[in-house]
């Protein structure tokens, strides 16, 4: 193995990768279990204890159980594990903990670690992850060849026909939810190319994480994404060779896949990453992976990996310290935001995009009731615990249609697909897109 090199602005990764240890129970920092006192003052921002009121399923029960699993005091059956996999990792609990327990750096390497220990049986060992979570979405290529037979059955309207008539519940459990999560697909746009120049007077040099999923469901937000950072001054670079994130397999147990998609994101960015100013990521659950590269793994490249995590900016959060140059656009209509989990409580990124988006000319900006309460995407959560992410969808609705907005805003893949899906399923009237899209509407004086 070749030394890894970290400098100040820049970082190599050894050619040859050391042997990565398997995460255990033991491995996690055992003072990050000492941190809870037991208080409490968690248990009423936790959606699944808002759902079921069960101490079992609240962030102090889990918490007990993960602790009394590593001292040896319980048993890892099927009962502590339900309690578990019940957990969003939404990590509302680290919000409102005055105690400042992480709870993420518990329960994400503790779900790493059971699924190591059920080896064959783990979850990432099963059909649907390796060729539908693994196999397809970080693949962009074959993903855009997968929607093309979608984008013709939706110009045919079969898939209103598909919820309409209820036959999706006809199709294996999981790929039925999934067809139905499936928004209204754009037109594929021509790829963006790799460099954008800014507009005005040059104030920032950036580059764009595109992401898999996001890249091809959600091409024309990474569109408007780096217009809106051009409009603000900033040279765009979109570094090629980039790809997933890694989160859905790390967050499904599958550590050394995620290590290796994480890398590759390393080489791609290293080239331009001197001169940069801030990696921008517009999708919430990958930019809390992003920023989290630099713990996951401990196998002797954790000062790379955490360098890459000090640029990485949300592009709210970015914009927002930038200075925002306000679009002139009028918009006139009633928004509300949903915050995702993972900027609002992963990243503590809240205010930020309620900023940019009040600067929108006509736009009534309304609060939306419970909005940091997870919408039950998480994820692929409402994949794999379709009962309560639907509990949480049907009340995350519920409190939009109370706001009366005609638009909804959220910036995470998972949170405008599940809550699209509800909408489309509820027949309810509102628009919802991600902050990026409407601000870029207004640069451009068009309406959504
Ligand atoms: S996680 Fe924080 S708020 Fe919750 S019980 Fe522990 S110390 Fe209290
Ligand atoms: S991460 Fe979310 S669902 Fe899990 S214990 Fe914390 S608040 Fe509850």
């Amino acid at each position: 193995m070749t030394d890894v090199a970290v400098t100040e602005n820049t970082y190599e990764l050894p050619v040859v990768k050391s042997e990565l240890p398997a995460t255990s129970y033991e491995s996690i920092d055992y003072d990050h279990f000492l941190d809870c006192v037991h208080c409490g003052l968690c248990t009423a921002a936790c959606p699944t204890y808002a759902e079921l009121g069960n101490e079992n399923d609240s962030p102090r029960g889990r918490i007990y159980l993960m602790r009394a699993v590593r001292d040896g005091r319980a048993e890892m059956d099927d009962t502590v594990r339900g309690h578990l996999e019940l957990c969003l990792d939404c990590r509302a609990c680290e919000t409102a903990c005055p105690s400042g327990v992480q709870y993420g750096r518990i329960i994400e390497p503790f779900r790493v670690a059971m699924e190591n220990e059920l080896g064959e049986e783990s979850k990432s060992s099963d059909w649907f992850h390796r060729f539908i979570l693994f196999g397809l979405f970080p693949n962009r290529d074959k993903l855009r060849k997968w929607l093309r037979p979608a984008r013709i059955a939706q110009r045919l309207k079969l898939d209103k026909l598909l919820i309409a008539t209820g036959l999706w519940k006809l199709l294996p459990k999981r790929l039925g939810r999934m067809v139905t999560l499936l928004p209204q697909l754009k037109s594929e746009e021509k790829p963006i190319g790799n460099f954008l120049q800014a507009e005005g007077k040059r104030r920032a040099r950036v580059a764009l994480f595109t992401g898999c999923v996001q890249d091809v469901i959600f091409q024309h937000t990474n569109h408007a994404t780096a217009r809106v950072l051009q409009k603000n001054g900033c040279d765009v670079i979109i570094p090629q060779g980039q790809g997933c994130c890694g989160a859905i397999h790390y967050h499904s147990g599958a550590e050394e896949e995620a290590r290796d998609l994480a890398d590759q994101n390393l080489e791609a960015f290293k080239e331009s990453f001197d001169d940069l100013d801030a990696v921008i990521i517009n999708a919430a659950g990958c930019g809390a992976m992003l920023k989290d590269y630099g713990h996951h793994w401990l196998d002797g490249s954790e000062e790379a990996r955490e360098l890459f995590a000090s640029k990485v900016k949300d592009v709210h959060e970015f914009l927002d310290e930038l200075g925002f140059i306000p679009p002139s656009g009028r918009i006139e209509a009633t928004a509300t935001y949903h915050d995702a989990c993972h900027l609002a409580h992963a990243q503590q990124i809240q205010a930020q995009p309620r900023n940019l988006l009040r600067q929108i000319p006509g736009l009534d900006l309304v609060e939306l009731p419970e909005s940091e309460l997870c919408c039950g995407a998480a994820g692929t959560y409402n994949l794999t615990q379709p009962e309560m992410a639907d509990r949480l969808a049907d009340r995350k609705i519920k409190n939009i249609e109370s706001t009366k907005a005609q638009l909804v805003l959220t910036a995470n893949t998972g949170c405008l697909m599940q809550i699209d899906r509800e909408r489309r399923m509820n027949g309810s009237p509102f628009t919802i897109m991600h902050p990026m899209d409407l601000l870029d509407l207004s640069y451009r004086g068009e309406q959504p």
